[in-house]
């Protein structure tokens, strides 16, 4: 394990959530919405409304330029949404999970609170000096980020299947080059 378990689940999450602005797009409907926080078992206090809706689109462009921007920049925006969302770090336990952190409280906005916890994992990341970590899919026809927790960061393309598609089209190319 590259980080603690939370966050390593967070960067996942975080992942799972900009890259539903890529092919194929499953973020348009407040419905998917829903599926998505039930997928990832988000807690905590929720509106069900349009405003709550676009909050999280909204954070989720701005995660998507955190995730490829020169660290300098990401720090400043790591900072500014811990501030912006008053975090403050509480140790918690529930359902499943063992002690861990958040930072937020429940009764927050669904977007304050996925804000805060992709903004710890990030910490995580930066004060390790894992930056390089944060990526994006070496694909060329796709834009999915990736987080890479490979030992030896070898990992270059995301979960959307494109290893096994880059693996085949290389393997095609060998065989029409004769
Ligand atoms: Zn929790
Ligand atoms: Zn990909």
């Amino acid at each position: 394990m590259i980080f603690a378990h939370d966050t390593e689940v967070s960067l996942a999450s975080t992942v799972a959530l900009i890259n539903t602005a890529h092919e194929p797009q499953d973020l348009t409907t407040r419905e998917e919405l829903e599926a998505f926080v039930t997928a990832w078992e988000w807690t905590g206090s929720r509106t069900h409304d349009d405003a709550e809706f676009r909050q999280v689109l909204r954070l989720r462009d701005r995660l998507q330029k955190m995730w490829l921007a020169p660290e300098e920049e990401l720090v400043e925006e790591v900072n500014a949404l811990l501030q912006d969302c008053r975090a403050l770090p509480q140790l918690v336990r529930h359902g499943k999970w063992d002690w861990h952190l958040h930072a937020t409280r429940p009764e927050q906005p669904l977007a304050e609170r996925m804000a805060v916890e992709a903004a710890m994992a990030l910490v995580d990341v930066i004060r390790s000096d894992e930056t390089e970590r944060l990526s994006q899919c070496a694909a060329d026809d796709c834009d999915n980020v990736l987080i890479d927790l490979s030992r030896n960061r070898s990992r270059r393309y995301c979960d959307a299947g494109c290893t096994n598609r880059m693996a085949a089209q290389a393997y095609r190319a060998r065989r029409t080059k004769v």
